[in-house]
């Protein structure tokens, strides 16, 4: 039977009176396992930061509660939606290829509907992860992120696990007590943009938090017992503090032991203070060798029983077979069991010629185009 003669157009049309906020950005680990993307705020409440040319020219602002819970409810509807039809195909309520099929050829605009993409996406992962948008939902009053959470686990029972970013600054203004009922309420993973543990490069950036800071938010936060997954820079203090901005990273780290720790290479992006810092000679990228050098550092200083990740593209060095250096996936190295390997796989792409490594993030680079 045609798909009309299931019925499946009614059920087009009402998803395509159905939509909800999606932001821009979200951590890659969250994109690999097709995170829900929900809206909570909008974007950056620090916005200064002189890499970052993520939230520039967007005002901060916090959604209303009543606005959330209504995306989320929203959420629901379509899931709902899409499960009907499937189960009019005879799948069982699963979403398939074939109910995204039968969907688009009787509404070919859905698919210009980011609503009905996301969550075609997510069930199609099994619907277990969501990920709360813009750069710090800690900041909401913590009663009201409360409620949101409270309605999201309640509306959308399936998810297992629901993460968002958040800033160290932000964590230690949190009480304990509001850390854990937040955790209660059924967030589950902190992602944090630590960048550098040194307190000079962090005053250079602009980061708006000190060292002893972020080793007592991120602290607070393990107590309270979220996973916290935390990002640094490599070559934020470009050639000039290269060391310095290794080893203090690596204290900070150690000193806070978070679940996950994620490198993420600087690349100057055109229109920042710091990409103007470059152009002008004022700051001195290293080069791919240069920054083997500080990673092998800042890895030698990590005593940690994290995980240590390389997922992004950015993180491209040779070995050498002209293979990539480091395993890319978002689980990374177990510390500190996998610390000797890593640092032997630093001490064999330090042996490579330069050529290769430079060859090895062309590649990825257009690859990840
Ligand atoms: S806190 Fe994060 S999102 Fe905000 S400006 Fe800094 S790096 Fe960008």
């Amino acid at each position: 039977m045609m798909a009309d003669g299931k019925g499946i157009s009614e059920h087009v049309e009402k998803l395509r009176s159905l939509s909800f906020e999606i932001g821009t950005y979200r951590p890659p680990s969250e994109g690999g396992s097709a995170s829900l993307l929900l809206r909570v705020s909008e974007n950056c409440p620090w916005n200064r930061c002189t890499f970052c040319e993520m939230y520039k020219g967007h005002r901060f602002g916090y959604r209303p509660v009543e606005a959330v819970t209504a995306d989320i409810d929203r959420v629901a509807a379509i899931r709902d939606e899409i499960r009907a039809v499937s189960s009019k195909l005879g799948m069982g309520g699963e979403m398939t290829r074939e109910v995204g099929a039968a969907l688009l050829a009787a509404g070919h605009d859905l698919i210009g509907n980011p609503g009905f993409v996301t969550v075609c996406n997510w069930l199609a992962s099994g619907a277990r992860t969501a990920f709360l948008q813009d750069a710090d939902s800690m900041s909401m009053r913590p009663r009201e992120f409360v409620a949101v959470l409270k309605h999201l686990r309640q509306t959308l029972s399936s998810l297992t696990r629901v993460t968002t970013y958040t800033r160290s600054k932000t964590l230690v203004k949190r009480k304990p007590e509001e850390l854990r009922m937040i955790r209660e309420a059924g967030l589950d993973r902190l992602h944090v943009g630590l960048e550098t543990g040194d307190d000079e490069v962090l005053t250079l950036v602009d980061k708006g938090v000190t060292s002893a800071e972020q080793i007592e938010g991120g602290r607070k936060a393990v107590a309270a017992g979220f996973q916290v997954s935390m990002y640094w820079m490599p070559d934020l203090g470009g050639r000039e503090r290269s060391r310095q901005h290794a080893e203090h990273t690596a204290r900070v780290l150690s000193a806070i032991n978070p679940h996950y720790i994620r490198s993420r290479p600087l690349v100057p992006r055109l229109g920042t203070p710091l990409f103007d810092e470059v152009a002008q000679g004022r700051l001195h990228l290293s080069s791919p060798r240069e920054r083997l050098e500080e990673l092998a550092v800042m890895i030698a200083g990590l005593e940690v029983s994290s995980k240590v990740c390389f997922d992004h593209a950015m993180n491209a060095w040779a070995d050498r077979r002209g293979g990539l250096l480091f395993r890319q996936d978002y689980e990374g190295y177990q510390f500190p069991e996998e610390k000797p390997l890593l640092l032997e796989r630093i001490r064999e792409g330090l042996a490579v010629d330069e050529a290769m490594h430079v060859h090895a993030r062309q590649l990825m680079a257009v690859r990840s185009l």
